[in-house]
Protein backbone atom coordinates (compact mmCIF):
# COMPACT_ATOMS: atom_id res chain seq x y z
CA UNK A 1 0.00 0.00 0.00
CA UNK A 2 1.20 3.15 -0.61
CA UNK A 3 1.53 5.77 2.49
CA UNK A 4 1.95 9.59 1.83
CA UNK A 5 3.80 11.90 3.81
CA UNK A 6 3.83 15.55 3.82
CA UNK A 7 6.80 18.09 5.20
CA UNK A 8 7.49 21.99 5.54
CA UNK A 9 10.54 23.91 6.58
CA UNK A 10 11.39 27.01 6.74
CA UNK A 11 14.73 29.18 7.52
CA UNK A 12 15.69 32.34 7.99
CA UNK A 13 18.15 34.13 5.02
CA UNK A 14 20.98 35.78 6.88
CA UNK A 15 24.49 37.28 5.61
CA UNK A 16 27.57 35.59 5.82
CA UNK A 17 26.03 32.12 5.55
CA UNK A 18 26.21 29.94 1.67
CA UNK A 19 22.58 29.13 0.35
CA UNK A 20 22.20 25.60 0.17
CA UNK A 21 19.10 24.36 -1.94
CA UNK A 22 18.78 20.78 -2.57
CA UNK A 23 22.26 20.13 -1.76
CA UNK A 24 22.86 23.07 -4.70
CA UNK A 25 25.12 25.91 -3.34
CA UNK A 26 23.50 29.00 -5.14
CA UNK A 27 25.45 31.87 -5.71
CA UNK A 28 23.35 35.07 -3.29
CA UNK A 29 24.24 37.97 -0.92
CA UNK A 30 22.69 35.92 1.78
CA UNK A 31 22.58 32.14 2.82
CA UNK A 32 20.18 30.22 5.27
CA UNK A 33 20.56 30.38 8.68
CA UNK A 34 20.52 27.15 10.49
CA UNK A 35 22.42 24.11 12.74
CA UNK A 36 23.03 21.87 9.34
CA UNK A 37 23.67 23.30 6.38
CA UNK A 38 19.95 24.74 6.46
CA UNK A 39 18.88 23.51 3.49
CA UNK A 40 14.86 23.64 3.48
CA UNK A 41 14.11 21.66 0.33
CA UNK A 42 15.61 19.01 1.73
CA UNK A 43 14.87 19.13 5.33
CA UNK A 44 10.99 19.25 3.88
CA UNK A 45 11.53 16.26 1.94
CA UNK A 46 13.17 14.54 5.02
CA UNK A 47 9.73 15.11 7.02
CA UNK A 48 7.44 14.05 3.84
CA UNK A 49 9.33 10.42 3.88
CA UNK A 50 9.68 9.90 7.63
CA UNK A 51 5.98 11.27 7.73
CA UNK A 52 4.95 8.46 5.55
CA UNK A 53 6.69 5.91 7.59
CA UNK A 54 4.63 6.97 10.36
CA UNK A 55 7.86 8.10 12.10
CA UNK A 56 8.51 11.63 14.37
CA UNK A 57 10.22 14.25 12.16
CA UNK A 58 13.61 15.52 11.33
CA UNK A 59 14.25 16.89 14.69
CA UNK A 60 13.79 14.25 16.46
CA UNK A 61 16.35 12.24 14.52
CA UNK A 62 18.90 14.47 13.84
CA UNK A 63 18.40 17.35 17.14
CA UNK A 64 19.78 20.55 16.53
CA UNK A 65 21.51 20.52 19.64
CA UNK A 66 23.79 17.58 19.16
CA UNK A 67 26.93 18.74 17.46
CA UNK A 68 27.23 15.62 14.91
CA UNK A 69 25.11 17.69 12.63
CA UNK A 70 26.75 21.19 12.98
CA UNK A 71 27.14 22.12 9.56
CA UNK A 72 26.48 18.90 8.05
CA UNK A 73 25.21 17.99 4.30
CA UNK A 74 21.58 17.44 4.55
CA UNK A 75 22.14 14.71 2.24
CA UNK A 76 23.34 12.92 5.10
CA UNK A 77 19.68 13.41 6.79
CA UNK A 78 17.90 11.99 3.13
CA UNK A 79 20.29 9.30 2.88
CA UNK A 80 19.68 8.20 6.58
CA UNK A 81 15.50 8.53 5.91
CA UNK A 82 16.53 6.50 2.64
CA UNK A 83 17.87 3.60 5.23
CA UNK A 84 14.75 3.68 7.75
CA UNK A 85 12.62 3.37 4.54
CA UNK A 86 14.57 0.47 2.87
CA UNK A 87 14.37 -1.46 6.82
CA UNK A 88 10.69 -1.18 6.61
CA UNK A 89 11.11 -2.29 3.74
CA UNK A 90 9.56 -0.13 1.68
CA UNK A 91 10.03 1.35 -1.77
CA UNK A 92 9.82 5.29 -2.42
CA UNK A 93 7.40 5.91 -5.37
CA UNK A 94 7.61 9.63 -5.81
CA UNK A 95 8.62 13.01 -3.90
CA UNK A 96 7.30 16.05 -4.89
CA UNK A 97 8.06 19.45 -3.48
CA UNK A 98 7.24 23.71 -3.68
CA UNK A 99 10.35 25.66 -2.84
CA UNK A 100 8.61 29.27 -1.55
CA UNK A 101 11.74 32.12 -2.41
CA UNK A 102 11.70 35.82 -3.25
CA UNK A 103 14.97 35.91 -4.29
CA UNK A 104 17.15 34.56 -5.94
CA UNK A 105 15.68 32.60 -8.99
CA UNK A 106 15.72 29.00 -7.98
CA UNK A 107 14.35 27.92 -11.10
CA UNK A 108 18.18 27.45 -13.18
CA UNK A 109 19.12 24.85 -10.23
CA UNK A 110 16.33 22.28 -10.19
CA UNK A 111 17.80 19.91 -12.90
CA UNK A 112 21.11 19.77 -10.67
CA UNK A 113 19.14 19.81 -7.19
CA UNK A 114 16.83 16.76 -8.83
CA UNK A 115 20.32 14.93 -9.54
CA UNK A 116 21.55 15.18 -5.60
CA UNK A 117 18.34 14.52 -4.43
CA UNK A 118 17.79 11.34 -6.38
CA UNK A 119 21.17 10.33 -5.74
CA UNK A 120 20.60 11.15 -1.96
CA UNK A 121 17.35 8.44 -1.88
CA UNK A 122 19.01 5.91 -4.86
CA UNK A 123 15.76 6.89 -6.82
CA UNK A 124 15.37 7.99 -10.58
CA UNK A 125 15.07 11.80 -11.31
CA UNK A 126 11.81 11.03 -12.58
CA UNK A 127 10.52 10.52 -9.15
CA UNK A 128 10.99 13.67 -7.79
CA UNK A 129 9.61 16.75 -8.64
CA UNK A 130 11.04 20.51 -7.65
CA UNK A 131 8.77 23.36 -8.44
CA UNK A 132 9.35 26.96 -7.30
CA UNK A 133 7.35 29.91 -6.80
CA UNK A 134 7.75 33.53 -5.31
CA UNK A 135 5.37 34.71 -2.57
CA UNK A 136 4.26 38.05 -5.07
CA UNK A 137 6.86 40.01 -2.16
CA UNK A 138 3.89 39.26 0.68
CA UNK A 139 5.35 38.89 4.36
CA UNK A 140 8.62 37.29 5.54
CA UNK A 141 9.34 35.31 2.58
CA UNK A 142 8.39 38.08 0.04
CA UNK A 143 10.35 40.24 2.24
CA UNK A 144 13.53 38.10 1.48
CA UNK A 145 13.59 37.00 5.51
CA UNK A 146 13.45 33.83 4.45
CA UNK A 147 12.68 30.95 2.70
CA UNK A 148 10.33 28.04 3.15
CA UNK A 149 9.86 24.52 1.01
CA UNK A 150 7.39 21.72 1.07
CA UNK A 151 7.47 18.33 -0.06
CA UNK A 152 4.39 15.97 -0.35
CA UNK A 153 6.06 11.66 -0.58
CA UNK A 154 4.55 8.46 -1.61
CA UNK A 155 6.30 5.07 -0.41
CA UNK A 156 5.22 1.71 -0.62
CA UNK A 157 5.26 -0.51 2.31
MG1 LIG B 1 15.26 22.73 8.70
Amino acid sequence: MVHVGIGYDVHALVAGRKLILGGVEIPHAKGLDGHSDADALMHAICDALLGALGEPDIGHFFPNTDPRWKNVPSRVFLEEAARLISLRPGKIVNVDATIVAQQPKVYPHIAEMKRRIALALNIPETHIGIKATTNEKMGFIGREEGIAAMAVAGIDW
